[in-house]
């Protein structure tokens, strides 16, 4: 390239030399200088022409081949044609993939839809029209919270936060389905928005409820009624062949087993099935936890153990008292039940700036630090030997969880082995009521 211009300057040089030569020959060298400065100056104007022709019909689909030419105009036409051709292979290939993605999007049954950061809608696949009923171009930029009204996905796009966790809600356009949102924040303020149709994984698991609270309710009469007689004929297990004893009192035990068992499957499925909203109250912390403290004394009188409370009696919450009467009890009970006779055991509860903590600690044997995030599981339990002793369901703690869900809080457990446990309901400031 460099040696082309180079030659070309020598050209340019030699050029001027023999005008000279030719000038000074005819006696005449300012006319002849000037008579090839304008031929010169015509050549490359010939040659920009060439090269405004080609640049202007390269915008056509087919473009034609640079035009020939030689030295310093030859390499820049050449130069350009393989620039040219780069760029229409680079655009070959997005095209390409553009196509592909288009295509394998418009063959899935997921809903796929790109809202610009305006909040309106930018692209999205034929799913999405199925599913949402969006049409083009009819709803191109659009705001997507002008199409999709529901104030739960409302609230839900609008809160970034909550995208790590899907949103269910019923389908815009079929009443009869169920479909899942899930949103994801990308380049500047651009969202991509996943929806897929679970409504048949929503019936499913509706039948599954429906079957637990249905096979709970229908076995908690028998339970109940053979509860009762056995207990009836254990008062009267002087006058019994002793042989019996023992039998009926292990029958005894794990009808009462059964029983709680029952309570508690019936407790988790009216948590999952009824609305949070219900029946909510403004409640006084303290007294709340002084009734939780009394009864849990009174059921663990036998073992001695030393309750204390902390609780000041300006903390008011809002909120469902059975289901946080149910929810604190089942912490304390745990705390009494997995704690030796005579331990201690704490309820502390604490106003902060964002939330109010209810803490429940004990000494006992505590838990190993591998089981706490699986604690709340149902029918998780760390000692199987330990929990059936005690008469434990292993449904407790998935209790807490869903009533604290329901409140907005969520439960915090920390537990070292040797040193005891302390488990900690948080619940939102908003809750707090100042009186
Ligand atoms: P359970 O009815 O068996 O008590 P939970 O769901 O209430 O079921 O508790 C799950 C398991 O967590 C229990 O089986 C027990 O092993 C452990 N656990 C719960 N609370 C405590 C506690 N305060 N101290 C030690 N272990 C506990």
């Amino acid at each position: 390239m460099l040696s082309d211009w180079h030659t070309a300057l020598k050209r340019l040089a030699l050029l001027f030399l023999m005008l000279l030569l030719v000038g000074w020959w005819l006696n005449a060298p300012t006319l002849t200088l000037l008579i090839g400065t304008l031929g010169y100056l015509g050549y490359h104007l010939w040659q920009l022409r060439r090269l405004y022709n080609w640049l202007r019909d390269s915008e056509r689909d087919e473009p034609p081949p640079p035009p020939e030419s030689r030295g310093v105009w030859g390499n820049v036409f050449d130069g350009m044609y393989l620039l040219q051709r780069r760029k229409r292979e680079a655009l070959q290939h997005l095209r390409s993939i553009i196509y592909k993605a288009q295509e394998s999007t418009a063959a899935l049954e997921i809903a796929v839809v790109m809202i610009n950061n305006k909040g309106g809608l930018q692209w999205w696949n034929p799913a999405a029209s199925r599913l949402l009923g969006f049409q083009h171009p009819r709803d191109d930029n659009q705001p997507v919270i002008n199409l999709l009204r529901e104030p739960l996905f409302i609230e839900y796009f609008n809160t970034p936060e909550s995208y790590s966790t899907p949103l269910k809600l019923g389908s815009p356009v079929n009443e009869s389905a169920t479909l899942e949102f899930q949103i994801t924040s990308f380049g500047e303020g651009e969202r991509l928005m996943l929806v897929r149709d679970i409504s048949q994984l929503h019936r499913l698991e509706m039948m599954r409820k429906d079957f637990v609270a249905n096979v709970s309710h229908e076995l908690r009469t028998p339970i109940t009624v053979i509860t009762g007689y056995l207990e009836t004929m254990l008062d009267d297990r002087d006058s019994m062949p002793t042989r019996w004893v023992k039998p009926i009192e292990q029958m005894a035990q794990q009808s009462l087993r059964m029983e709680n068992l029952i309570r508690d499957l019936l407790t988790l499925s009216q948590l999952e099935t009824r609305s949070a909203s219900k029946q909510q109250s403004t409640i006084q912390l303290s007294s709340l936890l002084q009734d939780i403290q009394r009864d849990a004394q009174q059921m663990f009188q036998s073992k001695e153990q030393e309750f204390t409370l902390h609780c000041d009696d300006t903390i008011y919450l809002k909120g469902n008292l059975n289901e946080l009467y149910s929810a604190i009890s089942n912490l304390l009970i745990n705390a009494a039940k997995y704690t030796q006779p005579q331990g201690s055991i704490q309820l502390a509860a604490e106003r902060h700036e964002d939330e109010v903590t209810v803490t429940i600690s004990d000494n006992n044997p505590g838990i190993a630090s591998h089981h706490l995030p699986r604690l709340t599981e149902r029918f998780y339990r760390v000692d199987e030997s330990r929990s059936t002793g005690t008469g434990g369901t292993g449904l407790g703690l998935a209790i807490v969880k869903h009533v604290l869900a329901r409140h907005g809080g969520r439960l915090e457990v920390r537990s070292e082995l040797d040193r005891g446990s302390q488990f900690i309901c948080h619940i939102p400031a908003e809750r707090g009521v100042s009186e």
